[in-house]
């Protein structure tokens, strides 16, 4: 299972004809948010693979599509935002947003409202570990983790929730984005108890193994 995970910044290699040669043997498409709708419909267009996503902080509630129509999100594709779905033979769950840094904004949540999320979602992890045997296969969010891949600053500070959710449930990823990385050695991938977890931006190919 050959995945392309993007986030936070549009990569002339994928906006372009280009895409097809270079990615056209992936699987499936992973966007951890904070990407204009137009750049995953032209992604998931392209490919004709699965799309799933989650809205980051930034996402607008409604983009204008070029004839004027209102979106909500990027057509043809799947937000997974507080469920659980399988996809080609992988699970894949979903939390979106990130740390409420000022008082409006759809795409933000307090540490409170995260857990409630966090909390929300777990009756379906459990029902997956009961059914499958198997542990969740991918947490798709927009935020890191709390401590891991964290900015200085309050807006990239990370949830506490995912590091519980990554104790209980031991997914076998965690992939994000929000945190733009510039510095070559920067960490992006880090190791938490069973989950790697995987800084996207501006993009990722993941090979992973599916049963
Ligand atoms: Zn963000």
């Amino acid at each position: 299972m050959k995945l392309l995970a993007v986030t936070d910044k549009v990569v002339d290699l994928i906006y372009s004809p280009s895409l097809v040669e270079k990615f056209g043997d992936v699987d499936m498409v992973l966007s951890c948010g904070d990407l204009p709708y137009y750049y995953l419909e032209y992604i998931v267009t392209m490919l004709c693979v699965p799309l799933l996503y989650v809205h980051g902080n930034h996402d607008p509630p409604i983009e204008y599509s070029a004839s004027g129509a209102q979106l909500t999100g990027p057509g043809g594709c799947t937000n997974v935002h507080g469920r659980l779905v399988r996809e080609r033979g992988i699970s894949i769950a979903g939390l979106e947003g990130s740390i409420r840094y000022k008082p409006q904004g759809r795409y933000q949540y307090t540490e409170t409202q995260m857990w409630t999320q966090t909390f929300k979602l777990s009756p379906a992890l459990l029902h997956h570990r009961l059914v499958t045997g198997r542990p969740l296969d991918i947490l798709l969010a927009h935020s890191p983790p709390f401590g891991i891949h964290n900015g200085r600053d309050r807006t990239h500070v990370g949830f506490r929730s995912f590091l519980w959710l990554m104790e209980r449930f031991k997914p076998r990823y965690l992939l994000h984005g929000h945190r733009h990385v510039y510095n070559p050695l920067e960490v992006t991938e880090t190791q938490y108890e069973d989950t790697t977890v995987v800084n996207v931006y501006p993009y990722k190919v993941l090979e992973i193994a599916d049963e």
